[in-house]
């Protein structure tokens, strides 16, 4: 059966059945049936304190480097009034959604990273309800991802994976509240279920297995090269890893110090098959053209090791995060730095950038006229333009104003 369709089945089985659906998918594909798949307030107090302080203390360090930008991108995102014409006033404001799911990954890695952005993201949006759910990783609460949920402020945390989470959270059951947006990376059976549901719930973007593009001249270093490859490919077998260089040196032995780490990498089970099924080497003639075929890539992540990395802001348009020179990463990104790592793959970057505080706030507009002469002049316009499209009804709402504040008497 495809992704596609074993999708579908879940997800009808929970919109009939609720939460028993949701106990049996649990139990099949996670092998997880505890009494409740909700943490309670002493349940989580008790995993956190089983957490080691220094990676509490990191947890922290790193959710307010995620606060600090998401809560400076906030504050370009103004509400605006604007008087059109005398007497007119159109405006918008940004609303927060009330409700979110924070998908946070977990059947390969705790993906404890992805709790800060989702969670801190729509904390600082001013979601007022945060939803949080994760799988156990085989057949355990992962402790400090749970730490990470309850740290960036989740107001409920369920230890629930995959489409079975999704579901719930889009649908609601018995016992998980439907909330209007789910957001958040995942495996390409999350990513489906998020697909299917949209529409019934807000999703934030198409985030499913991860990508990374590099770009590099004859200056950079190979090792790094290579090492920043199999950073990525380790996410799972479906990951590409693609080098697109100047330099035919580069790429030879940047292949060869891939072949001499591989062996060791205690991610090898997943790096390996990630870089022989979807690894990819490309020699081009100068850098103009490393841009346009990685932008005909719209890779997730395309880390630029050139001599003039900055460059590529100017250059490249497809991309869901840029990584320029070698004093950073995508793992900074992914892990540390403050941007936000849910970010768009398989192509969507051509329509839309990652996860950021904008993804959980609703732009609204409203529009006031407190001029008569200005409503009498609209109403006629108003009257004319919605006859053209036969719409007799909007056009008397124009007639009746237009009347009433000294326009053209009513004509009908
Ligand atoms: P996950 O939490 O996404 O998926 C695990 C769940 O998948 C399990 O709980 C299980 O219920 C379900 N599942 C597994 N096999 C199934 C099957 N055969 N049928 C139905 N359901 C099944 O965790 P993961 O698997 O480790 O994947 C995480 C993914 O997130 C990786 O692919 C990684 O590359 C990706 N990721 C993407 C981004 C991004 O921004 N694009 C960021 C971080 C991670």
């Amino acid at each position: 059966m495809s992704v596609s369709d074993v999708v579908r089945g879940v997800i009808e089985d929970i919109r009939a059945d609720g939460d028993p659906a949701v106990r049996r998918y649990s139990s099949q594909f996670d092998r997880w049936t505890p009494d409740s798949f909700r943490l309670d307030q002493a349940q989580v107090e008790k995993i956190v304190a089983s957490v080691p302080d220094t990676v509490l203390d990191d947890i922290r360090t790193v959710q307010a480097n995620i606060r600090d930008f998401a809560q400076a991108q906030r504050e370009t995102m103004l509400d605006l009034e604007v008087e059109s014409q005398p007497g007119v006033f159109l405006g918008h404001r940004h609303l927060p959604i009330v409700a979110s799911g924070a998908y946070v990954p977990g059947g390969r890695y705790p993906l404890t990273a992805s709790a800060h952005m989702t969670v801190v993201t729509a904390k600082v949006a001013g979601v007022e309800r945060v939803t949080a759910c994760t799988p156990p990783l085989r057949g355990e609460i992962p402790p400090a991802t749970i730490a990470a949920m309850h740290l960036a402020g989740a107001d409920e945390i369920y230890v629930l994976g995959g489409v079975q989470a999704v579901a719930a959270m889009a649908l609601g059951t018995e016992t998980i509240g439907r909330v209007d947006l789910i957001a958040g990376p995942g495996n390409a059976y999350v990513a489906e279920a998020k697909r299917q549901l949209f529409g019934e719930v807000g999703i934030d973007l198409f985030a499913g297995p991860t990508e990374i593009l590099v770009i590099a001249d004859d200056e950079a270093d190979p090792f790094v090269v290579a090492v920043d490859l199999l950073s990525q490919a380790e996410h799972g077998p479906d990951s590409p890893a693609v080098l697109i260089t100047t330099s035919e040196a580069l790429a030879r032995e940047t292949v060869a110090h891939i072949e001499a780490i591989l062996p060791d990498m205690p991610t090898a089970d997943m790096a390996g098959p990630a870089w022989r099924d979807h690894g990819e080497v490309h020699v081009v003639a100068d850098l103009d053209a490393a841009y346009a075929l990685a932008d005909s890539y719209a890779s997730e992540h395309v880390q630029v090791l050139t001599r003039n990395p900055r460059e590529a802001l100017d250059k490249m348009r497809h991309y869901g995060a840029l990584f320029l020179g070698e004093g950073t990463c995508v793992s900074y990104g992914d892990k540390v730095i403050g941007t936000n790592h849910v970010l768009p793959t398989r192509g969507a970057a051509r329509y839309t950038g990652g996860l950021w505080v904008g993804k959980y706030l609703r732009t609204v507009t409203y529009q006031e006229v407190r001029n008569p002469a200005a409503s009498a002049a609209l109403g006629e316009l108003c009257g004319r333009a919605a006859r053209v499209e036969l719409f007799e009804g909007h056009a008397r709402s124009g007639d009746v104003r237009a009347a009433k504040y000294g326009g053209a008497a009513l004509p009908w």
